[in-house]
């Protein structure tokens, strides 16, 4: 990359324009950088915190992260200080769970202003139905004969965000169980005293969460819903309604045949598309940071409307 544009790239992502670059050039430069705009750290389910995944995002290549931890911006500000030291970009970003006609849906909000009210009363409502869902589990478990379940589920999860694994940790210390896998199988599993649904908020409202915020909604992952293409084709049109932007047309590594497909979709609904691994930990091949193919030339790069 000419080094005019590279200045002009990094002063045009941190807002402070010194010249303007034309939008042509802009895009020019975007384009050619390798953007990973999906992954976690431990301040979700992840396992590196956000200074580690920022670290490794640059040993691997990547030029633009976004860090989308599950309902929580909690890691933006410590990623945004290791990629100034590192030399590279860190868009503020946020995955929420939420409901569609009775399926779990991921919305990732990328670009989105951190002192927004809205953003900030989302992530405490996401943190309340947790901590409702946790309180509802640790009632069950004391009614089967397991005590104090909840204050030892929390000891497990010190960034906050409350599940069952920790639940199931904490069965294995007391000794109810044997190993984790038992736990579920005998206590949080489904069918069992501690499978409780989350009430995840409708897939329309958090797309507003993420609007009222300043971000771009982006349909994250459309493989993983194992829907028909008609159920999948009904949810696209009530995210776009809804204001959706973007979906995710490269999801970790993938078929071609998967990204050609997910291509022609995005064309047909008008929206944008965003690529990202979805790393979590660090010895899964397939969803290594910055490790999948480019977008194709046809669709319109998330990053256009940043
Ligand atoms: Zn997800
Ligand atoms: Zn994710």
């Amino acid at each position: 990359m000419n080094s005019r544009i590279a200045a002009l790239f990094h002063q045009s992502y941190s807002g402070k324009l010194l010249s303007q670059p034309t939008k042509i050039e802009r895009m020019q430069t975007l384009n050619d950088l390798n953007h990973d705009l999906h992954c976690h750290s431990n301040q979700s389910d992840g396992i590196l915190s956000p200074e580690e995944l920022v670290s490794r995002a640059k040993s691997k290549g990547v030029e633009v992260l976004a860090l989308t931890d599950h309902d929580s911006t909690a890691g933006i500000a410590r990623a945004q200080a290791q990629a100034k030291l590192e030399g590279m970009t860190v868009i503020a970003g946020i995955e929420f769970s939420s409901d569609w006609c009775g399926r779990g849906v991921h919305v990732v909000g990328l670009n989105v202003d951190l002192d927004a009210a809205a953003l900030k009363e989302a992530e405490q409502q996401q943190e309340n139905r947790r901590n409702q869902r946790a309180t509802t589990i640790a009632e069950r478990l004391e009614k089967v004969g397991v005590k104090n379940s909840l204050e030892g589920a929390q000891a497990y999860a010190d960034s906050g965000v409350l599940g069952r694994p920790h639940f199931a940790r904490f069965l294995v210390e007391q000794g109810y169980v044997s190993n984790v896998n038992q736990a579920f199988k005998r206590y949080l599993g489904a069918g069992k005293p501690g499978d409780v649904k989350n009430m995840w908020p409708d897939v329309g409202e958090v797309v507003g969460w993420i609007r009222d915020s300043g971000g771009v909604p982006v349909l994250a992952h459309p493989m993983k819903y194992t829907m028909t293409r008609s159920k999948l084709c009904k949810l696209i049109e009530d995210f776009t309604e809804a204001g959706g932007q973007a979906m995710e047309v490269i999801s970790g590594a993938q078929a071609a045949n998967v990204t050609g497909d997910l291509a022609n979709i995005v064309c047909k609904y008008s929206l944008a598309a965003s690529c990202g691994s979805d790393f979590h930990v660090p010895d899964q091949p397939w969803q290594e940071l910055g490790r999948f193919g480019r977008l194709p030339e046809k669709v319109q790069p998330v990053w256009e409307l940043f």
